[in-house]
């Protein structure tokens, strides 16, 4: 028993990559081993717990046909060009052939230094491991492409930071970790056939069923654009900040990555911004869209030596492509927000009863995700379990509520309610309980995380044992500034 691996990426040149084994933990004790996406990937229940499994998930042996590397990229942070970043507490064990026939990498996160450390020691304190564990997953729960959580670990081990913390590893599963900042890295220093390798390496990987015109590096180009325009527009549907929409954070397969600053709105303000250090609101929930938009055209950037024939044809087909993006993230908008509403036909008047509910939640600063599910049991009988004695609307909304009601009764299927509670999630990984989790679990109390974890996994789905979970932080309890926590 054991994981069949395969190092594709190991197969690119070597100045994408430098071979790095972890550097053994002394006392490893696993936190959560998340069994179903085990399964998923493969790989054997039994061996993932047994000595040879934490052995890998600890960094403490490379399992057989593992080649474990750190790759190199660059990015845009805030703004600002880094022209070399690249995994500085992350190693990448290689890939796995999952259920759904496609390649998943596994990679371990705070496993030991790397030559793209910098400063940094290479490790994780067990806070930001068990954040990006519980909130990567209740993504993937929600149908949002993330990264995935495959293990939590301890390591018997101290990190400093401003204090002494306990450290961890995560074990975490992606489609693959190449981002908008692995093109940058190699465009910036004008290595032309790296650029080459990695757009068929990506295409192939991601996108081989995207059609080619001109070349493969504009349907790349293209394929990605659709993919991120998809990811924001799911990210704004739930009141997701990212907080931290670097280049080197965006993977060009669409999934979610680096859960550091994130968090979910509870009163909903357009202009939310959590991260401590976003400091002029550069990456506010309202600002998320544009902020791809931006992130993309440093991806055309990149890719412009490959684009065209020759430098004015491949500028001129970026920039047709790039200037599609705010009409493309608005129908994606929409497709998301819709039925959300309860909006299956498209009727005029649609868009502007959408926009007025935001700015009546916004102006009598009522929680988004409360407010959603309790409209969604507007829409029929009460149901059971009702969020309704923690979201009630106040009169100020009656005269919005009478159109909606009217609008969702030209509808003809009678299924609005289910469906729309299907679309509007009741259970989130609110940021004061994942503080709180948090800070239980740094004392040895695991159970809040546990709970976090199990309950996030169904977040439609209200019932006696959850519904203490749906609530709304109390003033007190109110998380106003996330930090990145590295
Ligand atoms: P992030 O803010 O998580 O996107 O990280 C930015 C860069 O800093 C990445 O290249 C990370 O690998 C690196 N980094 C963050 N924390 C550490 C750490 N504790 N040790 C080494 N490198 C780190
Ligand atoms: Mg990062």
């Amino acid at each position: 028993m054991t994981i069949s691996f395969e190092n594709t990426y190991v197969n690119l040149p070597g100045n994408f990559y430098t071979n790095q084994l972890p550097e053994p933990v002394n006392k490893p004790s696993p936190i959560l081993i998340n069994e179903e996406l085990a399964e998923f990937l493969s790989i054997p229940i039994d061996w993932i717990n047994s000595e040879q499994g934490i052995g890998m998930l600890s960094g403490n042996t490379a399992p057989k046909g593992s080649n474990p590397i750190a790759s190199v990229y660059a990015g845009h942070q805030f703004g600002s060009w880094n022209p070399q970043l690249g995994d500085g507490r992350a190693i990448l064990l290689g890939e796995v052939k999952a259920r759904d026939g496609l390649s998943y990498d596994i990679q371990l996160k705070g496993a030991g230094p790397t030559p793209y450390s910098r400063m940094g020691d290479g490790r994780s304190p067990l806070g930001p491991v068990l954040r990006e564990h519980l909130i990567s997953e209740a993504m993937h729960a929600l149908g949002i492409k993330s990264t995935r959580a495959l293990a939590s670990l301890e390591t018997g081990e101290f990190v400093m930071r401003e204090t002494s913390l306990p450290g961890a590893i995560l074990t975490r599963v992606a489609r693959s970790h190449v981002r908008i900042g692995t093109f940058q890295y190699f465009a910036s220093i004008k290595d032309v056939q790296a650029l080459e390798l990695l757009t068929d390496y990506v295409f192939e990987r991601h996108y081989n069923n995207h059609p080619v015109r001109e070349s493969k590096a504009l349907a790349l180009l293209e394929a990605v654009m659709e993919s991120q325009a998809e990811l924001v527009a799911k990210w704004q549907s739930i009141g997701f900040v990212h907080g931290v929409m670097n280049t080197d954070n965006m993977l060009v397969s669409g999934e979610t990555i680096d859960f550091g600053p994130c968090a979910f709105i509870d009163n909903f303000k357009k202009n939310a911004v959590f991260s401590s250090i976003d400091h002029m609101g550069r990456y506010s929930y309202e600002n998320q869209p544009n902020i791809a938009h931006w992130n993309i055209a440093c991806f055309a950037q990149a890719l412009l030596p490959i684009i065209g024939q020759n430098e004015t044809r491949s500028l001129e087909l970026a920039k047709e492509v790039i200037e599609r993006f705010p009409n493309l993230y608005k129908e994606k908008e929409e497709a998301q927000m819709r039925p959300k509403f309860g909006f299956k036909k498209k009727l005029q008047g649609d868009q502007p009863i959408m926009e007025e509910f935001f700015l009546l939640l916004e102006d009598n600063q009522l929680d988004f995700t409360l407010s959603f599910r309790r409209l969604s049991e507007m829409a029929g009988e009460t149901p059971e379990f009702s969020v309704s004695e923690f979201a009630g609307f106040p009169t100020l909304f009656d005269e919005w509520l009478n159109k909606w009601k009217a609008r969702i009764g030209k509808e003809e299927n009678q299924e609005t309610q289910t469906e729309m509670i299907a679309n509007n999630p009741a259970i989130i990984p609110r940021n004061h309980l994942v503080e709180q989790a948090i800070k239980e679990a740094t004392i040895g109390n695991l159970n809040l995380f546990r709970k976090l974890v199990r309950e996030t996994a169904n977040p439609f789905d209200l019932n006696a044992s959850n519904i203490d979970l749906a609530k709304k932080p109390r003033p007190d309890q109110v998380v106003r500034q996330t930090f990145c926590g590295t």
